[in-house]
């Protein structure tokens, strides 16, 4: 196998380096970890302006809108973005909704929400979660009866992340009660400004609201919103949890990280000597980036499926599982490498390498909790991986 960056890659590399460099926005970095939760973020305008060179959707086949890079393409984009500290595409509607729509989208339906995904011109929020349905997600009770050609949707949904910026929510409904539960469940686009979507956000102990609950009182939604068929919805949301799972700590550059705590566990002391001296630190810390390039060449398998118009199997379920843990570990490390300096929140007198530490320590302990918490993964990995029976 030659390992060697071609010459293509390399000079792909160099526009991808000097574009993002001439174009990503001054202010972006002291917001970006705020992204996509406030109405006048910078990463909108980042965003906006990477859909100008129709480099947005970037992982995007070509036929559906996309750019149609590689794989390899795709990776070394993803490198530059990383090496520059610019916001990488991702979310609910270019890394979820879309692909799904692809696959099992009607032509009108590609015609009519991929383009605006691709632009950003319509941001997505997903509506699984119910209040008695998170890991038994196929319990979920938001009824839609169809009348003539609409649905009359009535129920609720939690944990709807960034409510207040979409202007379009996929939802799982159940559309009938006979037989298995999953035989009963749809997946409706549905138009946050519809009469009748109302939102309230949930209040966070940091004083935000990335969180909301979703009420839907009497929402008229057109038959021709559903993706696939009538109480076959349960196949759509596998595959949508599929690509969401595959996407795990897409926000985590886990390279850097390793990096980074490197740096502070040299600059930090314990006992009189460098954090970095201490050998059972350090064995733990090699041990980490051996598994942080491992899952590397998971998430390239995982993408070269994708690209060729397929969903993930149940690779993702492992991919998410090691992935949450391999972050947390390193998270982990760092906040035993910073002592007491892990409390200072945003505090502008830490180290460059410190100073996003203790917010991001906290963001992923939520990692093995969404997309399904690790427990529901291990569920998955016995019964599709290893034929365990239920
Ligand atoms: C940061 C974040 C963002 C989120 N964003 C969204 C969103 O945008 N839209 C959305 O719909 N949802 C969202 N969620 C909700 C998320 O999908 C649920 O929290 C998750 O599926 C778990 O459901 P639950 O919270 O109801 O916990 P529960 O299902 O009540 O689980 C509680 C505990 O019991 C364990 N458990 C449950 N069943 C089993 C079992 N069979 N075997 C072993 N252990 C089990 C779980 O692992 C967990 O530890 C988000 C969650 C987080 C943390």
């Amino acid at each position: 196998m030659d390992i060697k960056e071609s010459a293509e890659l390399t000079a792909f590399r160099t526009t991808v380096r000097e574009w993002v460099s001439a174009n990503i926005p001054g202010d972006i970095r002291q917001d970006y970890i705020y992204s996509g939760m406030e109405q006048d973020d910078p990463v909108d305008r980042w965003f906006q302006k990477l859909a100008g060179k129709n480099w947005l959707a970037f992982r995007w086949p070509e036929q559906f809108g996309g750019p149609g890079f590689s794989p390899a393409e795709q990776m070394v984009f993803v490198d530059e973005f990383r090496t520059l500290g610019a916001p990488v595409p991702g979310g609910f509607g270019l890394s979820m909704v879309g692909p799904l729509i692809f696959q099992f989208g009607s032509d009108a339906q590609k015609a009519r929400f991929l383009p605006p995904i691709a632009a950003h011109e319509e941001i997505w929020c997903q509506g699984y979660s119910e209040p008695n349905s998170g890991s038994d997600l196929a319990s979920l009770q938001t009824k839609a009866e169809l009348n003539g050609d609409r649905f009359i949707v009535n129920g609720q949904k939690t944990w709807t992340s960034r409510a207040n910026k979409a202007g379009w929510i996929f939802c799982l409904v159940r559309t009938s009660n006979e037989g298995p539960q999953q035989r009963g469940i749809s997946f409706l686009l549905i138009d946050m400004k519809t009469p009748g979507v109302t939102i309230r956000p949930i209040d966070q102990i940091d004083g935000l609201a990335a969180f909301y609950e979703t009420f839907f009182d009497n929402v008229e939604v057109p038959l021709e919103n559903m993706v696939g068929e009538i109480n076959e919805g349960w196949g759509m949301a596998k595959a949508l949890l599929a690509h969401e799972r595959s996407g795990t700590g897409a926000n985590v550059d886990v390279k850097r990280l390793v990096d980074n705590i490197k740096t502070l566990a040299r600059q930090y002391e314990k006992d009189g000597r460098p954090v970095l001296e201490d050998e059972s630190f350090r064995q733990r810390l090699a041990q980490l980036e051996m598994d942080a390039d491992g899952l590397l060449y998971t998430r390239y398998r995982m993408l070269t499926t994708l690209l060729q118009g397929q969903t993930p199997g149940p690779e993702a379920s492992i991919f998410k599982l090691y992935q949450s843990e391999v972050c947390q570990e390193l998270y982990e490390l760092a906040l035993e490498a910073m002592g007491p300096d892990a409390a200072r929140w945003y505090d502008e007198n830490l180290a460059p390498e410190a100073f996003e530490m203790p917010m991001q320590m906290t963001i992923t302990r939520a990692m093995s909790i969404y997309s399904g918490s690790n427990e529901i993964q291990r569920n998955i990995i016995a019964k599709r991986v290893l034929n365990l029976p239920d």
